[in-house]
C-alpha cells in the first residue's frame, strides 16, 4: 500500500534538540546505510529513533511479507506520524518509548529469530545507549536477543568503539563494545547529509555480538569496574589507578607490570585482571 492510500498527509515538524534530531535528507546516503544493513526475507528488525521515516519508508518499501520492523521512538508527536504512516502494515508496530530503558527482549515476541536493531541515533545519549544495547545483546548470550546493530554515531565515538591499544582513543568504550562484539566502521556521513546539519562529522559502525566471546571474565561486572577505575584518570599508573583493587604485588603475579598506563593493556590483560579479583 502507498502513502496515498493510507491517506497519509505529512505534517511538518520542528526538530527538537533535546531528543538529538537531525533528520537524513541525503538518498544516497539512506541507499548506502540500507545497503549496509541488507534486509534479507525472515528478518526481525528494529528501528531506534526512526524520526520521520527517513530511512524506515525506504526499508518498508523493500521489506519481505515474512519480516517484521518495529519502531522505537520518543517523541510522542513523530511516533502519532508514524502511526498514520505506517499502522495500517501488519508487518509494522510502532512502540512510543525510551531507548535508555527498554527491554528489547519484549520485541521477540514468541520467535527464537534474533533482532536486527538499527538507526540514526540521537547523538545526546549515544554512549550510555550503546552500553544499554551491549548489555540487552550479551546479558544472556545463549539468548541470542540481537544478531548485529547498525548505526549512526559520531565519527568520533566510531572511532572509541574500534580504537586498538595504544591508540589515544582507547578507553572503556573500545573494550567494553570490543570484548562483546566485533566492530566494523563502515563509512563516514558528512553534516550536509542531515537538516539540521550537526557540528560533527558522522560514521556508521556495524556491530556483531559474539555467539561465543572469544574472552571470558568469569564476572563481566567485574571487567567492566576494572576497566572504569583504570581509565578514571588516563594519565594514572594502572597501580594507582587500580589501588582500590589490586594491588602492586598482585598485578606482578599475572605479569602486569603496574607502572604501565590503561591505554596501553589490551582485552585479554583487563579480563585477566577481572578474573584475578576474588
Ligand atoms: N531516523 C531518523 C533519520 O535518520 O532521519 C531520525 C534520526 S534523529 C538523529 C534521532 C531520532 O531518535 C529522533 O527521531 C528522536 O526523536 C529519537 N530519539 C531521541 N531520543 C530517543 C530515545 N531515548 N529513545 C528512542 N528514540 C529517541
Amino acid at each position: 500500500m502507498t502513502d496515498s492510500e493510507s491517506n497519509y498527509q505529512p505534517v511538518s515538524h520542528t526538530a527538537r534538540k533535546r531528543f538529538g534530531q537531525n533528520f537524513l535528507q541525503d538518498a544516497s546516503v539512506i541507499y548506502n546505510i540500507l545497503r549496509a544493513i541488507g534486509p534479507s526475507s525472515g528478518d526481525h528488525l528494529v528501528e531506534i529513533g526512526p524520526g520521520q521515516a527517513a530511512l524506515t519508508k525506504p526499508l518498508i518499501e523493500q521489506l519481505a511479507e515474512n519480516s517484521s520492523l518495529k519502531l522505537l521512538e520518543i517523541d510522542r508527536d513523530l511516533a502519532s506520524q508514524l502511526t498514520a504512516q505506517f499502522a495500517h502494515d501488519d508487518r509494522v508496530s510502532i512502540h512510543i518509548g525510551d531507548a535508555l530503558d527498554f527491554d528489547f527482549t519484549t520485541l521477540r515476541e514468541n520467535t527464537d529469530k534474533p533482532l536486527r536493531v538499527f538507526g540514526n541515533l540521537p547523538y545526546n545519549i549515544s554512549t550510555p545507549l550503546i552500553f544499554h544495547l551491549l548489555e540487552q545483546a550479551t546479558v544472556n548470550p545463549a539468548a541470542n536477543v540481537i544478531s548485529d546493530m547498525h548505526f549512526m554515531l559520531q565519527r568520533e565515538v566510531v572511532d572509541r568503539m574500534a580504537a586498538p591499544p595504544g591508540s589515544k582513543t582507547y578507553g572503556r568504550l573500545s573494550i567494553m563494545t570490543q570484548y562483546y562484539c566485533q566492530v566494523e566502521p563502515l563509512f563516514d556521513v558528512p553534516p550536509e547529509a542531515f537538516t539540521p546539519q550537526p557540528k560533527v562529522m558522522s560514521a556508521i559502525v556495524r556491530l556483531l555480538p559474539y555467539k561465543d566471546l572469544p574472552l571470558k571474565a568469569d564476572q563481566p561486572k567485574v571487567l567492566d569496574k576494572v576497566v572504569r577505575a583504570a581509565f578514571s584518570q588516563r594519565r594514572k599508573t594502572i597501580r594507582n589507578g587500580l589501588r582500590d583493587l589490586i594491588s602492586a604485588e598482585q598485578l606482578e603475579a599475572i605479569n602486569v607490570d603496574p607502572g604501565v598506563r590503561a591505554e596501553t593493556l589490551d582485552i585479554a590483560t583487563f579480563v585477566n585482571i577481572a578474573n584475578s579479583l576474588k
